[in-house]
Order: C-alpha cells, then sequence, then structure tokens
C-alpha cells in the first residue's frame, strides 16, 4: 500500500450531494496534511451518525464507536498512548444528546483531545428528527409539529466545562476551518470545534443562504484577543467568550472564542504525580505477572498480525 499523506482513502464517500460533511472531511485532510502528521501517530475516533463514517474516509487509525461513546474511547486511547494526536468526530446529537456527560467529562480533565462537532441540527441519519442544538419552536421539513425542547449552545457548555480551547466553524469555509483545526491539534488541552454543518436532506431552515447572512469572522476584529497567557486573564476572557457563545441571530461569530495555553493538561497532572507516565505510559509498558512478562512480543504479533498494514513510503 502506499503512503498517502493526503489522507485519502478508497472508501466511497456516500453522504448526501450538496452535505456539509464534505467540507469538514477536506478541512481536516488538508489540515493533518499541513501539521504533516503521520497516519500511524493519528486516530481518529467517531460515534454513530452521518459523522461517524468520518474515520473510514480518511487515511490514518480510525475508531467507529458506539452512539455517543466517541469520547470514552478517544479518552481510553489518549491515556494509553500520549504520543498519539487523538481528534473525535461527532454530530451534536451524539456528543450533546447521548454523549453529553462525557463531553462535560472530557472538558473537566482537559486531556489533550480534539472534538470536531457536526453541528446540522439533526439526526441526519435516522431520517432528520430534532437534535439537541435545534431551537424550540424550529419546524424542519421532517418534523411533523414544531420543536417543543430547548436547545443546548454547544460553545457555552464547553466553556462551562472547562476546555480550553473553544472555536465555530463553517462546514463551507474549508480554509477558515483547517486553520481552526490546525490551532485545535497543536493545543496542549482539550479543543472544541463547534462546526455549523449544513443538511441538505433533512435540515431546510439553516441552510447555506441562511448562514452565510449571518456568519461574521472573529479575527477580522483586531481588538478580538482570545488567548490567556496567563491566568489571571481567565475570567475577563473566559466572560467575553460567553457573551459571543450567545450571539446568534442576525449575526454569528465564528473562530476561537477561548484559548487558554496557562491550564495543565491530563496528560501533566498525571505526570506529576506518576514522573514515568509519559516516557512509559500504558501502551508502552511491559505486562508482567509475577515478575514475567504475560504477554510476549511474539503473542501480540500473533494476535495482531492480520491487522499489520504494510506501507511504502
Ligand atoms: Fe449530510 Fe444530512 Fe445527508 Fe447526513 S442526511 S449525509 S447530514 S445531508
Amino acid at each position: 500500500m502506499v503512503l498517502r499523506m493526503d489522507y485519502k482513502t478508497d472508501v466511497w464517500v456516500d453522504w448526501c450531494p450538496g452535505c456539509g460533511d464534505y467540507g469538514i472531511l477536506a478541512a481536516m485532510q488538508a489540515a493533518l496534511k499541513e501539521l504533516s502528521l503521520k497516519p500511524w501517530e493519528t486516530v481518529i475516533v467517531s460515534g454513530i451518525g452521518c459523522s461517524g463514517k468520518t474515520p473510514h474516509f480518511i487515511f490514518a487509525n480510525g475508531v467507529h464507536t458506539l452512539h455517543g461513546r466517541a469520547i470514552p474511547f478517544a479518552t481510553g486511547i489518549k491515556l494509553a498512548n500520549p504520543d498519539l494526536k487523538v481528534i473525535v468526530n461527532g454530530g451534536d446529537g451524539d456528543l450533546l444528546g447521548i454523549g453529553a456527560g462525557h463531553f462535560v467529562a472530557l472538558g473537566r480533565r482537559n486531556l489533550d483531545i480534539t472534538v470536531i462537532i457536526h453541528d446540522n441540527q439533526v439526526y441526519g441519519l435516522t431520517k432528520g428528527q430534532a437534535s439537541p442544538t435545534l431551537p424550540a419552536g424550529a419546524k424542519t421539513k421532517s418534523l411533523p409539529k414544531p420543536n417543543l425542547q430547548d436547545p443546548v449552545n454547544p460553545l457555552e457548555l464547553a466553556l462551562a466545562s472547562g476546555y480550553t480551547f473553544v472555536a465555530r466553524g463553517y462546514a463551507l469555509n474549508t480554509r477558515h476551518l483547517a486553520n481552526l483545526i490546525k490551532q485545535a491539534v497543536q493545543h496542549k488541552g482539550t479543543a472544541v470545534i463547534d462546526v455549523l454543518q449544513p443538511c441538505v436532506t433533512y435540515n431546510d431552515l439553516y441552510t447555506k443562504d441562511w448562514y452565510e447572512k449571518r456568519i461574521y469572522y472573529l479575527d477580522e476584529d483586531p481588538e478580538w484577543d482570545p488567548v490567556v497567557e496567563k491566568p489571571e486573564e481567565a475570567p475577563v476572557k473566559l466572560a467575553r467568550a460567553h457573551e459571543k457563545a450567545r450571539e446568534w441571530g442576525d449575526r454569528i461569530p465564528l473562530g476561537i472564542l477561548y484559548w487558554d495555553k496557562t491550564k495543565p493538561s491530563m496528560e501533566d497532572r498525571i505526570e506529576q504525580r506518576l514522573s514515568s507516565y509519559k516516557k512509559i505510559p500504558p501502551a508502552k509498558a511491559v505486562i508482567e505477572e509475577a515478575g514475567k512478562p504475560a504477554i510476549s512480543s511474539e503473542d501480540l504479533y500473533r494476535i495482531f498480525k492480520r491487522y499489520i498494514v504494510k506501507i511504502q513510503g
């Protein structure tokens, strides 16, 4: 197999024509390429939904997991091997509905993982039911009556949970989104990008035209500075980020709302308690029993040899 530094696979991309997911995929592939991340050092983890197919389309390690459980899988992968770059892809239904508890727990830990929310306000894969970000009263074409529930604001939830990099992107501006993904992946801590993603099949309210009349870019304002370089700057910048997170309607901000570079990551905190953690993380430790290796490297090779792919550089 040839080494593919464009991060594309041979798997047919079967999203509906015009879906915003294509823009997210293109932005991810561009970001991984520009960061020169090695496919074998990168892990894409997804849950269930249209976004859940993303790992199939990216030439890197990938795990397509259970509904709402992408974050626990990603947490285990990152804790076991902190040298890996771990990126979670999930819909707003997956991450903020059934997976909401895990979304909050990840922010509290500040583990070095990037979460990309494919936020289209519907459960696209199951034919367009109202998902957690659809406003109350909204009636998309597949709902028989308007939505009865109030929405969750993903950015406010992330800020309240402790995420140290919080941004919003737009699926159809892939250049801007790729830059956000690069910054999020390089950040040492938990990062989230809420990506406004038109679902052309089931969401006839929040369309390309609707978004493009309203979105604006925070980084075009020379006064906007979301970066926390000293802990004492955090309260003021966090309050401003909350204000921007609430801005929705005639104007919708895109870009980085909050970026705290001062908070220690979970890996740093573990290392303070266990000094060998980063040098010999669980994935690289020898598993012993009564002073002898319980599993030899030959045993591991026998178990995993059918999954080994030979790559020519
Ligand atoms: Fe995209 Fe919506 Fe089609 Fe899913 S149902 S692939 S989100 S357009």
